[in-house]
């Protein structure tokens, strides 16, 4: 009998692996984290090797947890950071070249020239604007700056495990709807953009669906098993968090946050900064698109003042220490640390703290971060309002900040509308689980995973309008300031 579904959750700073029961409860759960590489200002790399080994062993650790085997195991999902870029030789199997992360800013030039003063010249083919976010500029960089030889191979995160797992090269629609270099209407390789970007069609896998047998696992712990479903992480999310109707959406608090709002199977291509990407797509169905806003430092930031200004030892302290003041103090914290993604795109931004005076303490800043991930939220959301015509009614939240109360109070004052944290919070892998159980019918229909979905708390809007306004047109202006500051 085989009683479980793996999900090999890999992101940006850790893998885990998870396996989930038909209940879909959590029966196993083993994380490593992998190193951050910052070799430059604006680089970050991953090793490819590290997080492949960290992969087999947090496979091995959930099982062992479990005392179950490879047997007990019906499917394995993946789901990964996005964008994050590998190159590798097919014949000796290594990575040419450090992973670069979708965070990484080198490839600026790329885009620049690829733009020719258009950063949307491909918006209305891949539903992206230029930016050093995508996948395709990065390989790029890779082939012009190590110029490796051999038979080479590319793909994102995903694309990468499911290779190293089964010999298959593959992804699937939501992982290449974040290269640049896909059809968002027919779903494959856009071999002109390719072209113009410099990328090889040789080099690209082969884009199937989030959901369907793409190879058995060859070695190691899980060998024998067949992966079946893979999905983006923040697709996944969305998929877990049981966002299968037009107008749904959710908001991961994470690294970064994303807010991923379902559009069904119209493709809305977005005049306000935010991003049309592919949400899932299930085998002879049409694809099921969503408008995504992107923010890419929000937990992060956190991380920040725990690292870099040692003002926490621990992401959780920053509640308590937040909670010491009443307010922000007037202090406003924009944390454009690599530009500002959306609704923006502003590569020239870079972080400010405005707004400080003496009586601004360590506990306004504190806030003062917090408040970045709210606020930021808060103009994601106005632009999908803007974009969709449709006002957000409620928000479904998950990720690791939102075990950070004061941050969802915060965030449903600002909004003016209801958060909701779900029972099930790993939504992430859960997702990446329900597309691998609904492929080996482990899981009879998309029904199961509305079903399975549960509000376990509701924070509503607090604040009074005339307060909230205030505070969020000074934190437009703080916005305002970090503009223009890269050359
Ligand atoms: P990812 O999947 O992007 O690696 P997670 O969903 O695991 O991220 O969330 C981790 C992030 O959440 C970290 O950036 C961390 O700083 C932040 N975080 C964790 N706990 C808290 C908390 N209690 N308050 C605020 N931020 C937190």
């Amino acid at each position: 009998m085989r009683t479980v579904v793996a999900a090999i959750d890999q992101g940006t700073t850790s893998t885990r692996c998870m396996l989930f029961n038909a209940a879909a409860e959590v029966v196993a759960r083993a994380q490593r984290e992998h190193r951050q590489h910052l070799p430059r200002q604006g680089w970050v790399e991953h090793d490819a090797r590290e997080i492949w080994a960290n992969t087999e062993a947090v496979c091995g650790e959930a099982l062992e947890q479990a005392g179950l085997r490879a047997g007990d195991v019906a499917a394995i999902g993946i789901t990964n950071q996005r964008e994050t870029t590998v190159v590798w030789d097919r014949a000796t199997g290594e990575p040419v070249a450090p992973a670069i992360v979708w965070q990484d800013t080198r490839t600026q030039a790329i885009c620049d020239e690829l733009a020719r003063g258009d950063n949307d010249r491909y918006r209305d083919r891949t539903g992206l604007p230029l930016a050093t976010y995508f996948a395709g500029p990065k390989i790029r960089w890779i082939l012009d700056n190590v110029q490796p030889s051999g038979d080479l191979a590319f793909g994102t995160v995903d694309s990468w495990l499911l290779w190293k797992l089964t010999g298959r090269h593959a992804t699937d629609a939501t992982n290449a709807s974040r290269t640049m270099l896909m059809d968002l209407d027919t779903l494959q390789w856009a071999p002109e953009i390719a072209d113009e970007m410099g990328v090889p069609m040789s080099m690209l896998p082969e884009i199937r669906s989030s959901s369907e047998v793409y190879g058995d696992v060859r070695d190691g712990p899980l060998a024998g098993v067949a992966v079946a479903g893979i999905l983006g992480d923040q697709q996944a999310a969305t998929f877990g968090q049981a966002c299968l109707s037009p107008g749904e959406a959710k908001n991961t608090y994470g690294t970064g946050n994303f807010l991923l709002l379902n559009t069904g199977a119209t493709k809305v291509l977005s005049e306000n900064g935010l991003l049309t990407t592919v949400c899932y797509a299930l085998p002879d169905q049409d694809p099921v698109y969503a408008l995504e806003g992107s923010i890419a430092v929000t937990g992060s930031l956190v991380q920040w003042l725990r690292d870099n200004l040692g003002l926490i030892r621990d992401a959780s302290e920053v509640e308590a220490l937040a909670r010491t003041v009443d307010d922000n103090g007037g202090a406003y914290f924009v944390p454009a640390f690599s530009g500002l993604f959306a609704p923006y795109w502003r590569p020239d931004a870079r972080g400010a703290i405005v707004g400080l005076t003496r009586f601004v303490n360590r506990g306004h800043l504190a806030r003062a971060a917090l408040e970045a991930t709210a606020f930021q939220t808060r103009e994601v959301v106005d632009a999908m309002n803007a974009d969709s015509g449709v006002a957000l009614t409620e928000l479904k939240v998950d990720g690791g900040m939102v075990g950070n109360e004061l941050l969802m109070q915060f965030q449903a004052d600002v909004l003016g509308v209801p958060v909701i944290r779900p029972v099930i919070a790993e939504t992430t892998a859960l997702g990446a689980a329900y597309a691998a159980g609904l492929a080996v019918a482990f899981w009879s229909s998309t029904d199961q995973i509305s079903t399975n979905w549960a509000a376990e708390r509701t924070w509503q809007p607090a604040m009074d309008a005339t307060d909230r306004d205030a505070r969020y047109s000074t934190w437009k202006k703080a916005v305002t300031k970090t503009f223009d500051w890269v050359e």
